[in-house]
């Protein structure tokens, strides 16, 4: 049996975030990741770059083994691990290996899901969650031109930018009626949507598939989909891009709570002693409360490692995690895509308002929906808007009053007013 002092479970930006907090505070205990891949810590956010060629495998990869010495770090890749004992302070690694530990941070982060559809089974097909998933589909370019892409998420939309910039013929698949459903307004995505199509990518939305079968036998065999009003669409190249879940199943049986994602407080605890989860992984408190959410990006999981990291060494300086508000901003085709708060996909609160804005002259074209004197949220086009910025107002529930017409009118500049204000 191996022992750490500190054991974290998972490589990726939440648990880089917890050693990083974890050194600031103390330099003799030992530290330990352990980690399912078998690459070094990477970004998922740049596979998709990986999978166009734009980007090459090493350069997605975030720190080298000499960065993990200097810190005293042990890593340890292809160490998935199987089973928690809280009682016992010990973790079952898939090799049949035990570790103990004195605290323990589960940041294992979220897994693919696999819709139910005939066939699925039988044909190959590709996610796209780790590096070994984008180098996969990289390779799968050479055998084929026809990609075709299940879900316009965030995901499979990216990936079916950087497969269209790497030469394929690229279908997405999407059964709601808009693409990136859970970020965007209908008006926003379906400006999207025709980018894509300007790009010759063949979007349906509002079209599931209920069929899947092989088209040929052997390692590189294509595949038919058939498609709810019967159409059918040949594939040689299929990604599966669904959606993901929380990566807990490890957790079955060693009384942790879990819900959708592994349920910890605003300190990270799970329900067990010792143990703290953070990231993809994590259902945690979202703002404004009380309601919980499994955050599902970077700057949160960053945000969750770090208050888990300090916990673990007791730093006074740790606060309460704040809860999460949604953000992403992407790029698609030369189009930046700005997304943060509530109230902008989706059916629109009750009690909401929404305006809509464009700027003529940059083609800039921006929808903000509001409470009252106070933002809910904002989605925008080729508007360059500070995103933690807009947090903040959304946060503090700052009244735009007597700014409101101008913050409609002009979100970027006014936003910054606003907050100077406080900020001074
Ligand atoms: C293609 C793509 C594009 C994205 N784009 C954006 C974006 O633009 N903006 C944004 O904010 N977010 C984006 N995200 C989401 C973002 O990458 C995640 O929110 C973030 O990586 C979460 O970090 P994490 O540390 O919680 O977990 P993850 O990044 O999911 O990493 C989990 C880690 O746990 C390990 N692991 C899993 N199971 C086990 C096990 N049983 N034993 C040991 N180790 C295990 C994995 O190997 C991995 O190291 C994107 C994700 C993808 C896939």
């Amino acid at each position: 049996m191996t022992v750490s002092d500190h054991l974290i479970i998972g490589s990726s930006h939440a648990a880089l975030a917890a050693i990083a907090a974890i050194r600031a505070q103390d330099e003799a205990a030992t530290v330990t990741m352990l980690t399912r891949d078998r690459h070094l810590p990477y970004s998922p956010t740049l596979l998709p770059y990986v999978v166009s060629g734009r980007a090459r495998p090493e350069n997605v990869i975030l720190h080298d083994a000499a960065f993990f010495s200097s810190l005293r770090v042990r890593i340890e890749t292809a160490a998935g691990i199987t089973a928690v004992r809280p009682l016992a302070h010990e973790v079952m690694l898939e090799d049949g290996g035990i570790w103990h530990y004195g605290k323990l941070l589960l940041a294992t982060g979220a897994a693919p899901t696999v819709p139910a559809i005939a066939g699925l089974a039988e044909v190959r097909f590709h996610r796209l969650r780790s590096l070994d998933d984008a180098l996969a589909l990289r390779a799968a370019l050479a055998e084929g031109r026809r990609a075709v892409v299940l879900g316009a998420g965030l995901v499979g939309m990216h990936a079916a930018e950087n497969l269209a910039t790497a030469g394929m013929a690229v279908t997405v698949i999407e059964p709601r009626d808009q693409v990136l459903p859970s970020y965007l307004d209908a008006e926003t995505a379906a400006r999207l949507a025709a980018r894509f199509a300007a790009n010759g990518v063949d979007i349906r939305t509002g079209r599931a598939v209920v069929a899947v079968a092989p088209t040929g036998s052997g390692e590189g065999a294509g595949c038919r989909l058939t498609l709810d009003d019967g159409a059918g669409l040949d594939a040689d190249l299929l990604l599966v891009a669904t959606g993901v879940r929380a990566a807990c199943d490890y957790l079955a049986g060693s009384g942790i709570a879990t819900a959708r994602g592994i349920l910890v407080d605003a300190g990270m605890r799970t329900s067990a002693p010792a143990v703290w989860a953070a990231g993809d992984v994590a259902e945690a408190p979202s703002f404004p409360g009380p309601s919980r959410a499994v955050a599902g990006i970077l700057p949160e999981a960053v945000a969750q490692g770090r208050i888990a990291g300090m916990a673990m060494v007791g730093d006074a300086m740790a606060q309460p995690y704040r809860g999460s508000i949604a953000r992403n901003t992407y790029r698609f085709f030369g189009e930046t895509v700005i997304s943060v708060g509530t109230g902008i996909a989706g059916t629109v609160p009750a009690d909401a308002e929404i305006f809509t804005g464009h700027d003529p002259d940059t083609g800039a074209y921006w929808r903000i929906a509001l409470r009252g004197e106070c933002l809910l949220g904002i989605a925008c086009v080729n508007l360059s808007l500070d995103t933690g910025t807009v947090c903040e107002l959304i946060r503090r529930e700052i009244a735009l009053t007597p700014l409101k017409a101008r913050f409609i009118a002009a979100p970027r500049e006014t936003a910054q007013r606003l907050m100077s204000r406080i900020w001074r």
